[in-house]
């Protein structure tokens, strides 16, 4: 245990990065901080800097391939059980990055704010799903972000981003790419009628129950690739989901590594599995998807830490 000040400690015994992702594979790190807030979460950044050790931050890992072998670095878990929701103006919260994302959809649909609730059951956190720019039925989370904090890795500071230079697309922001951390974000809403918000956000966790796998029984992290990019000007991307049933990927398995047998762009961990075998389907359902339609697909899931080259 490294002690950082009386609240902030890092565990360097308990390192299995397998305990901290949906998927529950991934071997250890140097050492885990589990920071609930921005405060907590600056102070460690700052000392592991000023250290010069290596780190990754995460959310809640439902993003996540992490190496059988692990990787060489600390790991700063941003992540809260409570949220951290601060209502600024009328339509205006300011949330932490840490924050449940589902725990926001839900406080927003009780509030009849409207511009979020098709992230009802999508597992992360609020900070994950910015990075990435989650989304789902054609609505993504930079669509209501005004700005953003963050913390400058480069410059050791905290610094204010406006949500339109976060050049956010499909899946895509600038912070996905760069060394930044987001701490917190000014998300702007619109109005609703809190029953009508309600009642269509329990559908949205219905139809979620009955198509994806409950990931807290069933490991996986969620669509392995992308959707398919159309080949026309307005044209709307194509499921992925449809590219690898034609080409014949629902029956995929490698040892508990398996397609889920509701949905062809996942994978879920059936029991004996490794990160390997997980990385080893995905070359295995690329391949097959190259070979029939002559298209590449692009993972979504973030792959971390070191693996052999994967024979399909
Ligand atoms: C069953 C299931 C269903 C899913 N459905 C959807 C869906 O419908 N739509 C969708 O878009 N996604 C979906 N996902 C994927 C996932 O839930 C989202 O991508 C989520 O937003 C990731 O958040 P996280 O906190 O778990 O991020 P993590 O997996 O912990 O991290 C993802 C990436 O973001 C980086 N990151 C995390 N926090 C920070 C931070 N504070 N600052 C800088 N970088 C950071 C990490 O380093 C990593 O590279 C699903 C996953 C599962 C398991």
């Amino acid at each position: 245990m490294i002690k950082i000040n009386d609240q902030i400690y890092i565990d360097t015994d308990s390192t299995a990065l397998a305990a901290y992702t949906t998927f529950r594979l991934g071997g250890p790190c140097k050492g885990v901080c589990n920071c609930t807030n921005k405060e907590q979460l600056i102070y460690a950044l700052k000392f592991i800097q000023n250290n010069k050790s290596p780190f990754l931050v995460i959310g809640q890992g439902s993003n996540l391939l992490v190496s059988d072998q692990g990787i060489d670095a600390y790991v700063l878990r941003y992540f809260s059980e409570t949220p951290n929701i601060k209502a600024m103006s009328q339509f205006e919260l300011e949330v932490e990055g840490a924050t449940i994302l589902d725990h926001l959809a839900a406080y927003c649909a009780e509030q009849g704010l409207k511009g979020i609730n098709y992230a009802s059951g999508i597992p992360g956190t609020v900070a994950g799903a910015i990075v990435g720019n989650a989304g789902a039925y054609g609505q993504q989370i930079g669509d209501i972000v005004k700005y953003v904090q963050i913390f400058d890795t480069g410059l050791g500071i905290v610094k204010t981003l406006e949500g339109a230079d976060l050049n956010f697309a499909y899946r895509e922001s600038f912070l996905k790419h760069s060394n930044d951390i987001l701490l917190s974000a000014r998300l702007k809403f619109s109005a609703d009628n809190p029953i009508e918000l309600k009642t269509e956000r329990q559908s949205i966790i219905n139809e979620r129950k009955d198509k994806h796998p409950d990931w807290h029984n069933i490991p996986s992290a969620g669509s392995v690739f992308k959707n398919v990019a159309p080949t026309s000007n307005g044209g709307r991307r194509k499921s992925a989901g449809w590219f690898l049933d034609e080409a014949g990927a629902k029956n995929f398995q490698i040892n508990g590594a398996k397609v889920f047998p509701k949905h062809a762009n996942i994978i879920i961990k059936d029991g004996e599995c490794s990160a390997q075998d997980v990385l080893n389907l995905i070359k295995k359902m690329q391949e097959a998807v190259r070979q029939h339609f002559k298209i590449e697909l692009e993972p979504e899931i973030r792959v971390i830490g070191k693996f052999t080259p994967s024979q399909p």
